[in-house]
């Protein structure tokens, strides 16, 4: 008879000697719960009813389908078939004779956990994977976590909670309105104020126990070695492809595990590169794209949640690493979808070719990474003509206003817009060209300067003589010329 694979849940593991997966003969799903039950009589109690039948607490699903939209205890098995018991969960932990309080340790002696300790961490205490022994772990763990944005906000807060010793903060910006639609670690009250001071607070009125280090710099290749060393993981809550290379090249150089998570309007990607153990961020991608082929958050949007939840897996990776539990994401790379609700896993191998981690490795320290990922300088166009707001307003009110084209995306025009501008994406530009005239003045902008910049060289390009881009966009004319305007 062919043998059928059962997928047991955590909550009946206890039932079934402990094992995720058992396998058992049968042609029909009944026939294969009865004969799990043979096997392991505890769980009858769980599965079925004192006459035989499942019990209707109980979902039985064979791959995805569940057995009351099929033939229900007669359907029949398919070599291969995969059958699952689903059973209904509230969110606590029923009692399998993980600690008792009487295997906590006293509190008032050397190394124990204080009273208010023992409270506050009890449901990591009374976790059989974690307990006192494991809570100590995290109290002696450090974690760096670079970057206090969407991905790190949520992050350090589930480490502080989670009583990890040390986090050290690296960031140098200052809290603004728009953070605070994703960057959960912030308040209303915060803006304005350095991140690394209101992020501090923050944490530590969450959990004095933790102590926060803050680092009020840019991560760049002169500092980041240093910065990095002292912490047992790093954290990788970057925004942009320098940092992230940088990040992964000294995680690398330095042999600490680095856990990776980045998100692009409605998609997350997490992983754990550990090169000690498995690939690096360059097996996976050798090189960055171009810098013009990447908007950022700023010009893409990002659905706020979206990094909650990328930086919430992020910081259960996290977590896993220090307390050497589970299976971390080593080699495989999470993909997360929030439009479609749906997550994939994809292997990833070592590239026998890494220029950073592998026996062929040409990379033996920190390189110029704004140089590597052609930005800064590189990304703005050289010698762009700029126009600032105040140059500007005092032309349209002149004799000849130049004809202004606005090459934001028209979601950006529903929150401001100048009158008069012509709207053409920048990505349209090249085929729409003819639509700007060559016999007036032209002045692009964009919502801070960059793409406009970029816009304009395309222009120039194309032969156009009188081509400008206006120098901090449509939020610099918004913060100096007309207050009306929102600053987004
Ligand atoms: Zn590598």
């Amino acid at each position: 008879m062919p043998k059928t694979k059962v997928k047991v849940p955590t909550p009946l593991r206890s039932f079934a000697g402990g094992s995720a997966e058992v396998e058992v003969e049968g042609t029909t799903v009944g026939e294969v719960v009865r004969a799990l039950v043979t096997a392991h009589p505890a769980l009858g109690r769980h599965l079925l009813t004192p006459d035989g039948t499942l019990r209707n607490f109980v979902s039985v699903y064979v791959n995805e389908r569940d057995i009351r939209t099929l033939a229900k205890d007669a359907t029949v098995l398919a070599p291969g078939d995969v059958v699952s018991i689903v059973p209904a969960i509230a969110g606590g932990s029923p009692s399998t004779g993980a600690a008792r309080p009487a295997d906590l340790p006293v509190p008032g002696k050397p190394g124990a956990f204080s009273a208010e300790e023992l409270r506050r961490y009890s449901r990591h205490l009374l976790l059989p994977e974690v307990g006192v022994a494991g809570q100590k772990k995290l109290s002696a763990s450090k974690v760096l976590v670079v970057g206090t944005g969407g991905l790190g906000a949520p992050a350090a807060l589930y480490l502080a909670a989670a009583g990890v010793g040390e986090i050290g903060l690296v960031d140098f910006d200052t809290v603004e309105l728009s953070n605070l639609q994703r960057q959960v670690l912030f308040s209303t009250g915060d803006v304005g104020r350095p991140k690394l001071t209101a992020a501090a607070a923050r944490l530590e009125s969450l959990n004095p126990g933790v102590r926060i280090v803050p680092h009020e710099t840019r991560l760049d290749a002169s500092n980041a070695l240093e910065i990095l060393r002292p912490y047992d993981l790093v954290l990788d809550g970057t925004d942009n492809f320098p940092t992230r290379y940088l990040v992964n090249d000294a995680s690398v150089l330095i042999g600490k595990p680095n856990v990776y998570g980045s998100i692009y309007r409605f998609e997350g990607q997490v992983s754990v590169f550990d090169a000690r153990r498995g690939p690096c961020y360059r097996c996976l991608y050798p090189e960055p794209p171009p810098a013009d082929l990447v908007p950022s958050c700023a010009e893409a949007g990002v659905l706020g949640v979206l990094p909650g939840v990328v930086g919430t897996l992020q910081a259960t990776e996290a977590i896993k690493l220090l307390l050497g539990i589970g299976e971390p994401l080593v080699g495989r790379l999470l993909l997360y979808d929030a439009s479609s609700m749906s997550f994939r896993t994809l292997r990833l191998e070592r590239n026998p070719e890494c220029v950073l981690c592998s026996p062929k490795a040409t990379q033996h320290g920190l390189i110029d990474y704004p140089a590597f990922c052609g930005v800064a300088t590189a990304a703005r166009p050289a010698g762009v003509p700029e126009v600032t707001p105040e140059e500007l307003r005092a032309e349209l009110a002149g004799p000849d206003p130049p004809l202004l084209v606005d090459v934001r995306e028209p979601e950006e025009l529903e929150i401001s817009h100048l009158a008069g501008a012509v709207p053409i994406p920048k990505g349209e530009l090249p085929e729409r060209v003819d639509e700007i005239t060559r016999a007036r003045a032209v002045v692009l902008f964009c919502r801070s300067g960059g793409r406009s910049s970029d816009a304009t060289r395309t222009l120039l390009d194309l032969g156009f003589q009188n081509v400008r881009s206006l120098r901090g966009g449509i939020n610099a004319w918004a913060q100096r010329i007309d207050p009306s305007l929102p600053v987004y």
